[in-house]
Order: structure tokens, then C-alpha cells, then sequence
């Protein structure tokens, strides 16, 4: 008997149940689809990633088929064509992968063939946590608190030894184009990242060794490699959630461990409000933030993509965003409140620029945290309480290691200026080689300047006078 595996986001071999189930049954076929909205980052990541995964799947005998189309066109072909008898897939709650599922599963019906959709990407099926009366949950404490309560499932499924199938025709990864050649500006991402399930366990075990420990302070000082960054493995699922949770477990107890879960848990919460939104990338939470009046200004918004605000901690967190393709979580926030308080650009256009500058861009992620910041999502930060760039950087980057290392003409900067050169005396500024307006930009909106625009902004929206 032959079973398809459809991989979407679950890029590996180990404790992956689509897998498992189609390889127990007999002969497999591994087919991988071309997810045409995955973002410039991302597709980077998403090259390397499959070209691990077939090195894997070639390794134990089979192949990975790699296709660009319509899902349900592609996988009903290959289920007349090989006698298929059923299709195994990781549940996925994206919406466009929502609907090829309700697609897919109508013709393979019609086919007599099953569609098998497996909890793969998440802790938990969204549906399973929800409150006593029955309802979803829109804040995450008592969401986490359930989720502990409903408890992680502790079976692990192993690799499958072998996999076997029939030989058939595969585009070739390389003529996808994922990766960016003129320029090349993955320069940066190399020297970071490993993609694939082995770069992923080895980032795990890296963290639980050490860092872990002191997570729970060091996770806010962007200086300091503190956290884990699973994230881009956690997102294309090169990891299991589960895998990571009960190893974490594993590692022992404590502060950083209980800390680190509850972080696995922030996932989990926007997955499920992914599930109740489906529109969570474009449209408010809070419907009444659809009236707000935001100002579109193009410059503006080019030099917050570009690290040019004149606001170091800002700048510092947008170059490491190009280069690496990923931004610490303190300064994404502090980045992304700046854009849509101070600057009052709409927050789509933040999520946007993030969905494809982040090689880990994920609809629930980013959709969730960018509506967090705006104010405008489920458990959200209150609109009116707006970051100080400035003072947020004198907190979690006191001595300016983090702007220090992207922004090279600041480097020498005392820590009481690094992170509002436009207060330091003229001949400090000359004796460090800085040049505001010229090697490095003046503030395009001062902390207090655009606080008080925020909350004028926000006056309007709830109609009061903001004089
Ligand atoms: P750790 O601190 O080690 O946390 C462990 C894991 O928990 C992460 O790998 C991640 O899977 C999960 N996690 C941690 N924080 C969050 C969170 N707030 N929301 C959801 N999951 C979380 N995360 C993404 O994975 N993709 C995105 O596109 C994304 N966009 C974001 C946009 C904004 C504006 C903000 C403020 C946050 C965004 N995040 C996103 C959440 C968070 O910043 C990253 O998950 C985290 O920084 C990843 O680093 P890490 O793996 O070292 O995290």
C-alpha cells in the first residue's frame, strides 16, 4: 500500500505523526509544495531546509518530491497515478492551507482516498483549550493556565528506518530561486544560521546547556545571547513543539525552564487566535482600531525599514533584523511601538516589512505581536501606554553592547549619550566622530514629541477633544 506525506511546516523526519502514520503503512510518498507567500528571509531559510530534508529522506532510501501548483491538482494526480491510499498532512491553522484542506479533502473523497490531518505544529488542536463555558480564550494567562492543566502529550514518535516508494518525477530545488543572487544579501544569515532538524536540535541543546538557566532576566537584554532562537526551526516545524517542551522539562526545573515554557505557550496563544481570526494579519481585533487615524508617510516608513530613525536602539534593531533575519524580542517591540506610535504608521505595513525580512515570518506570530503592540489585538498592551525608545534602551542595553554592534558610528559614544546622541555636548560628539545629520541621522520624532502625538492619535479614536 502507498501513503502521501504532504510536508508544509513540519520539515522533519523525527516525532512528525504525518510521517510516522504513512511510513508504518507501507511504501511512502514525501512530497513538499512550494508555499509561494513565504517572504524574501524566509524562502532563504526555506531552501537550506529542504535541502536538508531530502539529505535526510535520501539517506534512509527515499525521495522528496518537490512541486509548484495547486495542491489538490498535484496530490490528486499522484493518487490516480500511484494507487494512493490515503494523504497524511501536520494540521495547519494558516488560512490558505485551511482551505486547500477543505479542497483537498472534497476531491479526495471523490477519489475514495482518506485525508489524514495530524496534530504536528502546535501543543494542542486549538479547539481542545477552551474555557469551562465552553468559548475560545482572548487572554493568555488563563489560556496558558489551561494549557498546563490539559498537559502535553508525552509520546515522542521515532524516525522512521526506511522509506520506500515509487520514483517520480521532482522539480529541482535549485531552479525555485528561494535563494537571492543579485545581490546576495544572505551574507549575514549564513554566518548565523543552520537550517534544518540537525541545526535545530543543536540549537536546543546549546540553550538547554547553559543560557536556560538564566533566561528569565537575560531574555530581555539584547546584548547578551539569552534566548533560544528556535524560532525560525520552531516555525518551519524542523522541531517538534512537544520534543522541545519535554526536553526543556528534562533539563531540569526552575526559574529560566518555567519562564522558557510559558514562552512556547505565547506561540501556542497566537496559533489559537490565529484559528479564531483567520484575518489576524490584516484586520484589528478591536474592531474600533479600523477607524484609527493613522498617517501614511512613505519616508517615513523607509527610514524605520532601512535603521534610520535617528533612535539607536530602533536603528540597531532594524539592521540586525536585515542582516541576520531576525530581531531580538525586546527591540521588536520597541521597534514596532515606534512605528506605530511615535511614526503612527499603520501596523500592517510593520507586519509586512517584518513578514519579509524575518526568515521565522509567521502569519500567527506576527500577526498576533504586531497587533499586541498596536493595541489593537486580544490581550493587547494598552494603546496608551507608549515605549520611550530612549529609556528602553538605557534599561536592557545599559552599556549599548547591542547598539554598538550595529551601528558602527556610534561605537564610540560614552554609555550615558549611546542612546540619545542629540543630547551630547558638540565636542563629545566630535571627539567620538559622530556626526548627526550626516554619519548618523538627528531623530526623525523624539520620545516625548511622539508620545504626545500617540496620545492625541488616540484621543481622536475614541472621540474626546485631545486639547
Ligand atoms: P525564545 O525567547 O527563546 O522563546 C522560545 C520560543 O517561544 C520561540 O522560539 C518562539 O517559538 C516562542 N515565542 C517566544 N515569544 C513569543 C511570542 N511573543 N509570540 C509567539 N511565540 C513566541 N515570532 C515568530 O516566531 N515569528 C514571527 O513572525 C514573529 N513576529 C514578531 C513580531 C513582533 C512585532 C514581535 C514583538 C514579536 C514577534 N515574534 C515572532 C515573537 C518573538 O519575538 C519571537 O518568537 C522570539 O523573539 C524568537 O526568539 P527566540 O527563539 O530566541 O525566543
Amino acid at each position: 500500500m502507498t501513503n502521501l506525506v504532504w510536508f508544509r511546516n513540519d520539515l522533519r523526519l523525527a516525532d512528525n505523526p504525518a510521517l510516522h502514520a504513512a511510513a508504518a503503512a507501507g511504501d511512502v510518498i514525501l512530497l513538499y509544495i512550494l508555499d509561494e507567500r513565504a517572504g524574501g528571509a524566509s524562502r532563504w531559510w526555506l531552501h537550506h531546509s529542504l535541502s536538508a530534508l531530502g539529505a535526510e529522506i535520501a539517506a534512509r532510501g527515499g525521495q522528496l518530491v518537490l512541486r509548484r501548483g495547486d495542491a489538490t491538482e498535484i496530490i490528486t494526480g499522484l493518487v490516480k497515478a500511484h494507487k494512493v491510499a490515503a494523504v497524511h498532512v501536520a494540521r495547519a491553522y494558516e488560512p490558505a492551507w485551511r482551505e486547500a484542506d477543505r479542497a483537498l479533502d472534497a476531491a479526495l473523497k471523490r477519489l475514495d482516498c482518506g485525508l489524514h490531518r495530524h496534530l504536528s505544529t502546535s501543543l494542542f488542536h486549538p479547539e481542545r483549550i477552551t474555557t469551562k463555558a465552553g468559548g475560545m480564550y482572548g487572554v493568555y494567562t488563563p489560556f496558558s493556565k489551561a494549557c498546563q492543566e490539559a498537559g502535553v502529550p508525552e509520546t515522542l514518535l521515532p524516525v522512521p528506518s526506511a522509506l520506500r516508494g515509487p520514483k517520480i518525477e521532482s522539480e529541482d530545488l535549485a531552479d525555485w530561486g528561494l535563494l537571492p543572487t543579485r545581490p546576495d544579501w544572505a551574507g549575514g544569515m549564513r554566518a548565523e544560521w543552520t537550517p534544518g532538524e540537525a541545526g535545530a536540535k543543536a540549537r536546543l541543546e546549546a540553550f538547554l546547556a547553559g543560557p536556560v538557566q538564566d533566561y528569565a532576566t537575560a531574555r530581555d537584554i539584547p546584548g547578551r545571547h539569552g534566548t533560544s532562537k528556535l524560532s525560525p526551526h520552531a516555525h518551519f516545524g524542523e522541531i517538534s513543539p512537544r520534543y522541545v517542551w519535554h526536553r526543556a522539562r528534562a533539563a531540569g526545573a526552575g526559574e529560566g525552564v518555567e519562564t522558557f515554557l510559558k514562552e512556547l505557550l505565547w506561540r501556542e496563544f497566537s496559533i489559537n487566535l490565529l484559528w479564531q481570526h483567520p484575518d489576524l494579519r490584516r484586520a484589528p481585533i478591536r474592531k474600533e482600531f479600523k477607524d484609527f487615524p493613522w498617517e501614511t508617510n512613505r519616508d517615513r516608513l523607509t527610514a524605520w525599514q532601512t535603521g534610520k530613525t535617528g533612535i539607536p536602539i530602533v536603528d540597531a534593531g532594524m539592521r540586525e533584523l536585515w542582516i541576520t533575519g531576525w530581531m531580538h524580542n525586546r527591540v521588536r517591540m520597541i521597534c514596532a511601538s515606534y512605528l506605530v506610535k511615535h511614526l503612527l504608521i499603520p501596523w500592517q505595513a510593520g507586519e509586512a516589512w517584518f513578514w519579509d525580512t524575518l526568515c521565522e515570518a509567521d502569519e500567527a506570530a506576527n500577526g498576533a505581536s504586531w497587533q499586541w503592540v498596536a493595541g489593537c489585538g486580544a490581550d493587547a498592551a494598552p494603546y496608551f501606554r507608549v515605549f520611550n525608545p530612549v529609556l528602553q534602551g538605557q534599561k536592557f542595553d545599559g552599556d549599548g553592547a547591542y547598539v554598538r554592534r550595529f551601528l558602527p558610528a556610534l561605537k564610540r559614544l560614552p554609555d550615558k549619550y549611546i542612546h540619545a546622541p542629540w543630547e551630547a555636548p558638540p565636542e563629545i560628539l566630535a571627539a567620538c566622530g559622530v556626526r548627526l545629520g550626516s554619519n548618523y541621522p538627528q531623530p526623525l520624532v523624539k520620545p516625548a514629541e511622539g508620545r504626545d502625538k500617540a496620545l492625541a492619535a488616540y484621543a481622536r479614536l475614541k472621540g474626546e477633544d485631545p486639547a
